[in-house]
């Protein structure tokens, strides 16, 4: 016979066949969609009359993960379809009809492409996320991204992988910088040969659309992992806090420690073992300085922002990793976020608040 807490675990149709699609279809993620899966730690048999409803799709070239506890019906495929509908009608650079891919499209044209109201209110967070970084966070480095092919980097050692050179990143970075981004009254207009890259943000806009609908929905609690960013909302129905491990740069299969999270929060990591190259016994990731075009060389390997923004909380976490620890703090505590960082040589350092909340794991 079944216990309470056996018969409240509900997984939804079909997600053993996602299941295993996430684990032959998704090459290019695997390093983060392990590195994700180790880094939630999902409530398990707390013994509550609140049923859970569990699922695992991908989206954004990475994993979804569920879980929600809710007296009412499954609204885990709701939730998928959220995550999609945000990838394909606005974020995406790859699809041809994302508001995305309109605004890149009609750079240099001088007319501005009006944009939806939520999409143009966070491109302003993001402009402003630009300003205050002073540039390293910055959305319109996308001609360089797609000069060095990250989109197509598999994560870990690959031959075939080309180090452009340097007159090509010099002239890349002649079509980036936010300062020459034109924003008004919900239009928005790039110069001639800039593109929008929303790559280091999706998956925070993701949680924050997550968590409106969550509330619409009267959910009582659910973690809800988009990649490296991850939701928290509402409560666990044994009122103990959720817990939000933190991966080990150094080995991505262990964590450094644990965030105990109450209520809402959006959490999100960046780091150099999430997407990479190796050349010549020299490691190329994904975050690049846009003020060099190379990727970030700040002396960290991962930076966590904790806010109740995930829009911030992404975007600061990819700022963080360019700028360095000392200045990253000083940008983080200026939103009122938390933030951890991993060094080169492993220390662990972190905001005051960050410090109430973090345990260590023994491993480390
Ligand atoms: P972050 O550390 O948050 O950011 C790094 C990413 O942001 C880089 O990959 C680059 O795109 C961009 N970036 C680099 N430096 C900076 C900087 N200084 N400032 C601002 N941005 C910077 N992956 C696939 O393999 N296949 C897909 O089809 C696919 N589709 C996607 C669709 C969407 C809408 C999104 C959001 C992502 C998609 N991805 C896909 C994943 C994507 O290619 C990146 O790997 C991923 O977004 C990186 O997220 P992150 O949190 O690991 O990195
Ligand atoms: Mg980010």
């Amino acid at each position: 016979m079944k216990t309470g807490a056996e018969k409240s675990l509900q997984i939804r149709n079909g997600c053993k066949e996602k299941r295993s699609m996430a684990s032959g279809c998704l090459r290019k993620v695997a390093p983060a969609v392990f590195a994700c899966f180790m880094g939630i730690l999902f409530a398990a048999g707390c013994g509550a009359r609140v049923p859970r409803y569990e699922a695992l799709d991908t989206a954004m070239g990475t994993v979804i993960r569920q879980s929600i506890y809710t007296r009412e019906e499954d609204i885990t495929a709701e939730v998928e379809y959220i995550i999609e509908t945000l990838e394909k009608s606005e974020l995406s650079w790859r699809l041809p009809d994302t508001e995305a891919a309109k605004i890149n499209a009609a750079a240099g044209r001088g007319e501005p492409v009006m944009v939806s109201d939520k999409l143009y209110e966070d491109l302003i967070t993001l402009l402003e996320v630009s300003q205050k970084s002073g540039g390293a966070f910055d959305f319109t480095v996308g001609p360089v991204v797609q000069l060095w092919n990250i989109d197509e980097w598999a994560a870990g050692e690959q031959a075939d992988a080309v180090i452009p050179d340097k007159e090509k990143i010099a002239q890349a970075l002649q079509n980036t910088g936010y300062e020459k981004v034109v924003m008004e009254n919900g239009g928005i207009s790039l110069s001639e040969g800039m593109s929008l890259d929303l790559g280091a943000v999706g998956k925070g806009l993701a949680c924050d659309r997550i968590a409106v609908f969550l509330e619409e929905k009267e959910v009582y609690g659910a973690v809800i992992s988009v990649g490296g960013s991850i939701l928290t909302y509402g409560k666990k129905p044994d009122n103990t806090p959720w817990q939000v491990g933190i991966i080990n740069p150094e080995d991505t299969s262990s964590m450094i420690g644990t965030l105990s999270l109450k209520g809402q929060w959006c959490v999100s990591t960046s780091g150099d073992y999430e997407r990479y190259v190796m050349v010549d016994g020299v490691r190329y990731h994904h975050i690049l300085d846009p003020a060099t075009g190379y990727p970030a060389d700040s002396g960290i390997r991962s930076v966590t922002v904790l806010c109740q923004s995930g829009v911030l909380s992404d975007a600061l976490s990819t700022a963080c990793f360019v700028l360095g620890k000392e200045e990253g703090m000083e940008l983080v505590k200026s939103y009122g976020a938390e933030a951890l960082f991993v060094d080169k040589e492993g220390t662990i350092s972190m905001t005051d608040g960050m410090r109430d909340i973090f345990r260590e794991t023994g491993e480390y």
